[in-house]
């Protein structure tokens, strides 16, 4: 145990986040550094609890407590090997995860729980910068070919355990660069996309290889990727956006997040849908919509509003989401910050019922409503209605599914109840040897999860080339986190 009396002489310290002023005018992550020894402190505050929860509230089984206790003793180098026996890439989720860990964090209970994810990112930013993430190249190759398509977290984790188990692995990628959402959905001021790169360079000298601006059922045939190689690994997200069929929706300047956010992360200072001076609303209260916000800022917008049709969550656990569970609750994010007026550009409990014309096929306004609760429908509350500024829009509403085009028809795969491509324990479709992982068979989630199944998916590959499979298999496709 790292400091018995740990939890008890330390408050729970995040490092600050840089001021407003100053960081919206850059796009850089908003952190600021963290000395070791506050860190050390963090760490102390673990209870190494008999029954650690947070390892269930990890979808990847991360080792807390026994890298909590390292990182208190100093020993970094043993710390990295713990946290990547479970996580190939913790740069990722000690930056992005919503750390469902913590929610379930037995010191949660009645104080404020471990910052875990702080630790984890320190760690690995430790484990970087003194050089000791090196290739982990296969002492022996199987001959086996596996292609993976799709190049976000899911595929990343499932390609980097399969060359390892040597296997000859190709990424397929049809944007024109490697990491899917982790590149051109979230914006370089949640995580630089350098630290993709660093991984990436770690990934190819282990011996995967990876090939972009391959769209997969069109570029190659599903019949080819068959032909060429023994195992299929689908993990192309799921890209099928919700969309806000209302009156106004084809207008210039409405778009989906997902088109605005692209070229945001492509060329921070002139994308081509660019904010600069105008009244953006952005609607979808969740991460994406956030990440719309940031972006805007950074682009001059005029004024920023979130809207959000569900009312405002708890700042803290209602008795419906006791602990350990992951509750739904308001959250501060640093682009929420950074709204003119905080809080009050973010409205609660409203429905858009039309984006207006300025005359030229260009939006100028929205029309909203204010509605009450799911109970009801969100049923419109007569007399509320209004209009609100409006150059740019961005739907930021989640994703149905995955996309339904040439890949999964030509491999005639079938879909689950929720239209997500359906897969038996061990990932693999109804289509023998052709495996799905990530969002593409979850539906819409999270980058932790995506890692999860990657992992759990290469090991259901490996035994199905082999026969056995000393791969890890940290969650069943079925698991879902604890709500
Ligand atoms: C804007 C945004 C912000 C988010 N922020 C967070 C966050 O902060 N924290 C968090 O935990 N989660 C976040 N998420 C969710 C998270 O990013 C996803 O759950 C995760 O990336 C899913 O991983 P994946 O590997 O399954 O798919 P994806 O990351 O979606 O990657 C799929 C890749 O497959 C490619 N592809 C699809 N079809 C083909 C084809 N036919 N041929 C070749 N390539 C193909 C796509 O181009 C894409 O690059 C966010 C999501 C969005 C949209
Ligand atoms: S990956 Fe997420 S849930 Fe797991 S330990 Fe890290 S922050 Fe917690």
């Amino acid at each position: 145990m790292a400091d018995p009396k740990g939890f008890l002489t330390h408050d729970r310290e995040l490092p600050e986040r840089r001021p407003v002023d100053v960081r919206i005018r850059d796009w850089k992550e908003v952190y600021e550094d963290f000395p070791a020894p506050k860190l050390t402190k963090q760490a102390a505050r673990c209870m190494d609890c008999g029954i650690p929860f947070c390892h269930n509230g990890c979808p990847l089984g991360n080792l807390i407590p026994e890298w909590n206790d390292l990182v208190y003793r100093h020993d970094w180098q043993e710390a990295i090997e713990r946290l990547h026996a479970t996580n190939n890439f913790p740069e990722f989720t000690g930056r992005l995860c919503p750390a469902p860990c913590e929610a379930a964090c037995v010191l949660g209970i009645n104080a404020d729980p471990v910052a875990i994810k702080r630790v984890e990112v320190e760690i690995i930013d430790r484990a970087f910068s003194e050089g000791w993430v090196t290739p982990v190249v296969p002492g022996k190759k199987t001959g086996k070919r596996v292609a993976v398509v799709g190049s976000g977290p899911a595929g990343l984790a499932a390609a980097q355990q399969l060359t390892r188990a040597g296997h000859d692995v190709v990424v397929f990628e049809r944007a024109d660069a490697i990491g899917g959402l982790l590149r051109y959905g979230i914006p370089e001021f949640k995580m630089e996309k350098r630290h993709i790169d660093r991984r990436l360079e770690q990934m190819r000298a282990e011996g995967t290889e990876f090939r972009t601006s391959v769209n997969v059922g069109v570029d190659i045939t599903a019949e080819q990727l068959r032909e060429q190689f023994d195992a299929v690994i689908l993990s192309g997200g799921a890209t099928q956006w919700r969309d806000l069929p209302v009156a106004g929706r084809s207008l210039r300047g409405v778009y989906q997040a997902m088109e605005y956010l692209p070229p945001a992360n492509k060329d921070f200072e002139n994308s081509p849908i660019n904010a600069r001076g105008k009244h953006v609303v952005v609607i979808g209260g969740g991460d994406t919509g956030a990440d719309c916000i940031g972006t805007a800022i950074r682009q001059g917008a005029a004024s920023v509003t979130q809207l959000e049709i569900m009312p405002q969550p708890p700042a803290s656990r209602p008795g419906a989401q006791p602990w350990p569970t992951f509750p739904t609750l308001f959250k501060m994010e640093s682009a929420h910050e950074e709204l003119a007026d905080g809080e009050g550009d973010r409205v609660y409990a409203v429905s858009t019922t039309e984006f207006v014309d300025d005359g030229t096929g260009q939006v100028r306004a929205l029309r909203l409503v204010q509605v009450e609760g799911p109970q009801s429908g969100f049923k419109p509350i007569p007399g509320t209605e209004r209009e609100i500024p409006a150059d740019l829009v961005t739907l930021s509403m989640g994703f149905v599914g995955p996309e339904k085009g040439a890949l999964l028809e030509g491999l005639g795969v079938e879909y689950d109840a929720r239209g997500n491509v359906a897969r038996d324990k061990t990932y693999m479709t109804n289509v023998d040897g052709v495996f799905v992982a990530g969002d593409m068979g979850r539906g819409q989630s999270l980058i932790v999860w995506a890692i999860a199944e990657g992992r759990a998916a290469a090991s259901g590959v490996d035994r199905f080339l082999t026969g056995e499979t000393a791969l890890p298999y940290p969650i069943l496709p079925t698991a879902r986190p604890l709500v």
